[in-house]
């Protein structure tokens, strides 16, 4: 049924040739390509029903809003949302997680806990950096191991009645770990903490249920998950929503306005202040039915596959070390072949048409951690074949002949 052939016809891009070579895309956790179903949807509100949203009466105004609308409402079932006024649209997982960061400075005290993990993106330690300045309160960090995975008895330590707030990301991004989400959850709530799960990972490899999981807020990009870039999604408990003040001013955001005083729109609109990105969020919706059209079952399938053939493949390379060695980890393999820089790795195989991500990924701590400059990091989506990854493994010890 899962007809990986069939599928890279969908994705214009995968055709195309790189320094004489086939593309091989494998920088999917820096981003995704984007299938024909998707640009078909962005082409197709541009040449007929391009309109600003929510506020005419005409004929194309309420032809966008109802297709945004519709957006929303498939985000919602896709992530087992219980209202769609908790699915806000934003631009992105950084724009979402400062939209919580900023809420959170009415709620703080000074001496009040944070919690993030080592494992964090950047997008998610400077804007609670930025927060502990501006209130008072500190951040804790849990601590990672050797495999890549968190500790999870520093972290119920570090948790106590004066823990805010719980940051995690489900998967990290350089390392493909996948976070026991489910636990860090119920382990908050024990101390009365609130936790912000950070899914721009995730999002393409598991179909979460967040009713079912519990977590007070979630949120991801559409550009992850074969949508476009400049969208994504934050999603908060209603009561939350209510309770934090909205980011930004401006249209669609207020119910009454003068100049004594502004009282605010409801959800979702309190947070999604001036003209949306309206095509954005109709072709996240497109990503959303493509993606389900194949299944998430198949997809990690595939990419379990993927990965298992990949790390044997690489670790027969002599001197090759992979960072990032939990059992719970998807298609994500981070190396370095000792003696060599990563990025003339990459520089490489990028001759040989094969696009990988080379540096710290947005992860300082996690270099600091294994005391290392960098990584190379290959990061494999459902559309990549076998074919592929001997391509790679070929190309890396090529480049490591040439090198050492
Ligand atoms: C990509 C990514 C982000 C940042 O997402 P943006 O789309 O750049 O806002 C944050 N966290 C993780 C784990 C990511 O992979």
């Amino acid at each position: 049924m899962f007809d990986v052939t069939a599928i890279r016809k969908d994705f214009p891009i995968l055709s195309r040739k790189v320094n004489g070579k086939a593309l091989v895309y494998l920088d999917n956790a820096a981003t995704s390509q984007k299938p024909r179903q998707v640009i078909d949807a962005i082409v197709s509100y541009y040449s007929h029903y391009n309109a600003n949203i929510h506020r005419g009466v005409h004929a194309l105004s309420q032809e966008a809003t109802d297709a945004y609308e519709t957006a929303r409402r498939k985000i919602q079932s896709h992530f087992g949302i219980a209202k769609p006024h908790e699915v806000i649209l934003t631009s992105g997982t950084t724009h979402s997680i400062n939209i919580v960061a900023n809420g959170f400075s009415s709620i703080l005290s000074p001496g009040d806990e944070i919690i993030v993990s080592q494992l964090e993106h950047h997008s998610n330690i400077v804007p609670w950096q930025m927060l502990c300045k501006a209130t008072g309160a500190v951040l804790k960090v849990i601590p990672m191991n050797q495999e890549g995975g968190l500790n999870m008895d520093a972290y119920q330590e570090l948790l106590c009645s004066k823990t805010k707030l719980v940051f995690v990301n489900h998967i990290s991004n350089t390392l493909g770990t996948i976070n026991p989400i489910e636990f860090m959850t119920q382990q908050a709530h024990r101390v009365g903490a609130a936790i912000l799960i950070d899914g721009a990972q995730s999002c393409s490899h598991i179909k979460p249920d967040l009713v079912a999981l519990d977590c007070d807020f979630y949120v991801t990009s559409a550009h992850k998950m074969c949508g476009p870039t400049g969208i994504g999604m934050l999603y908060g408990k209603e009561a939350w929503l209510e309770k934090l003040p909205p980011f930004q001013g401006g249209g669609e955001m207020i119910d009454q306005v003068t100049f004594e005083q502004t009282t605010y729109a409801g959800l979702p609109h309190k947070f999604e202040a001036g003209t949306p990105n309206v095509c954005g969020g109709i072709a996240f919706g497109a990503a959303i039915d493509y993606l389900n059209t194949i299944g998430f079952k198949a997809i990690a399938a595939h990419e379990t596959t993927l990965l298992n053939y990949a790390t044997e493949k690489l670790l027969a390379i002599d001197g090759l070390k992979i960072y990032g060695t939990t059992k719970e980890k998807t298609s994500v393999i981070s190396f370095n072949i000792e003696g060599i820089h990563p990025y003339d790795i990459g520089s490489i195989v990028d001759k040989l048409g094969i696009a990988v991500r080379t540096g710290q990924h947005c992860t300082q701590p996690i270099m600091d951690f294994f005391n290392i400059s960098g990584t190379v990091r290959a990061s494999f989506a459902f559309y990549n074949t076998l074919e592929e990854i001997d391509l790679l493994t070929a190309a890396v010890e090529k480049a490591k002949m040439m090198l050492s």
